[in-house]
């Protein structure tokens, strides 16, 4: 675990939209390393900032302070063309809202062929049409729906051909903005395995983002929790679940439905007020207080978390 290999790393990451009085610090000094072929998880309520964090990443939008390093190379502010081409094919996202993410006017074989005319000048037409086809069947559909709309398909299939048209490039690094959160209950376990398939074919890595923690726990190897913009809290998936130390995260924990309904009737649902924090005397920094755990915190509310868990 100690000398896995970082794909992606964020340092005092700062995004601010709009200036002068209408100026919103959407992200705050966010700090987190991704590791090459894990799943990293995102995780806070809307608005929070999630989003904002892939956009960056993707180069959609500017960042107002620090760094976002991929493979050891700064990938935010200016960058060379050869690097920025890079970026493009190794870096996908995959969109929360499969209705409102694909052209509706265009076939699929567009949709889902149109990002190898960047990173693949060298290929004929005929030869694009080739790889949709076959990165269709990756999916779990038809090769044949490549001449059809997107109207004609439901939402699980629209996710699908959302996921093709990422995969088609060959990326490295996906980032996957709420993939699930749009679709039917009966058909998101579909979707999660086949992402998890991929990444086990493929060895992709994954920044997952989620509002709430309730899947994120099992699909993610390291979860980070987002609160207005701040990173209050991360750690490995089952050791944040165990053993989670920041309030807030302790409310989402409680907020997640559990399959035993004694369990259920006796549970307390935790709400987490930010004005129960004293930051007069000490503000909050990002500190280790738990091995391989780290929670944005003051040293005494660090002591006082700390001893929840005598062990
Ligand atoms: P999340 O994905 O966690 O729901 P977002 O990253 O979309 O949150 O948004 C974070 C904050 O930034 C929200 O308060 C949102 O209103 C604000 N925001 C997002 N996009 C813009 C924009 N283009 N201009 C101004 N504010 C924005
Ligand atoms: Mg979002």
């Amino acid at each position: 675990m100690e000398n896995k290999e970082v794909l992606l790393e964020v340092k005092n990451l700062e995004i601010a939209y709009g200036s002068g009085r209408k100026r919103f610090v959407a992200v705050k000094n966010a700090n987190f390393q991704i590791y090459k072929g894990e799943t990293f998880g995102l995780v806070g309520e809307s608005g929070s900032g999630k989003t904002t964090i892939g956009r960056a990443i993707m180069r959609i939008i500017p960042t107002t302070g620090g760094e976002i390093l991929y493979k050891g190379q700064k990938i935010n502010g200016r960058i060379s063309r050869e690097l920025d081409r890079k970026v493009i094919k190794e870096i996908q996202m995959i969109f929360q809202d499969p209705q409102a993410s694909l052209n509706e006017r265009a076939k699929v074989s567009y949709i889902v062929g149109e990002g190898l005319m960047n990173v693949r000048k060298d290929l004929t037409a005929a030869q694009r049409e080739e790889m949709v086809r076959q990165a269709l069947g990756e999916v779990g559909l038809l090769p044949e729906f490549a001449s059809r709309f997107p109207h004609e398909f439901s939402g699980g299939q629209r996710q699908r051909i959302g996921i093709a048209r990422s995969l088609i490039v060959e990326p490295e690094f996906i980032i996957a903005d709420e993939p699930i959160s749009a679709l039917d209950m009966s058909i998101r376990a579909q979707v999660l395995n086949l992402m998890r398939q991929l990444q086990r074919e493929r060895g992709i890595t994954y920044l997952f983002i989620a509002h709430d923690l309730s899947v994120m726990r099992y699909i993610s190897d390291r979860i980070a929790v987002i609160h207005k913009g701040d990173i209050v809290e991360l750690a490995d998936a089952e050791e944040l679940v165990a053993h989670a130390l920041h309030p807030y995260t302790r409310a989402l924990l409680s907020a997640i439905p559990m399959p035993d309904p004694r369990y259920e009737r006796q549970k307390k649902l935790l709400v987490y007020d930010p004005a129960m924090h004293d930051y007069s005397a000490e503000a909050p920094q990002w500190r280790e207080v738990r091995p391989r755990h780290y929670v944005y915190c003051s040293a005494a509310e660090a002591e006082q978390w700390a001893a929840l868990y005598p062990d």
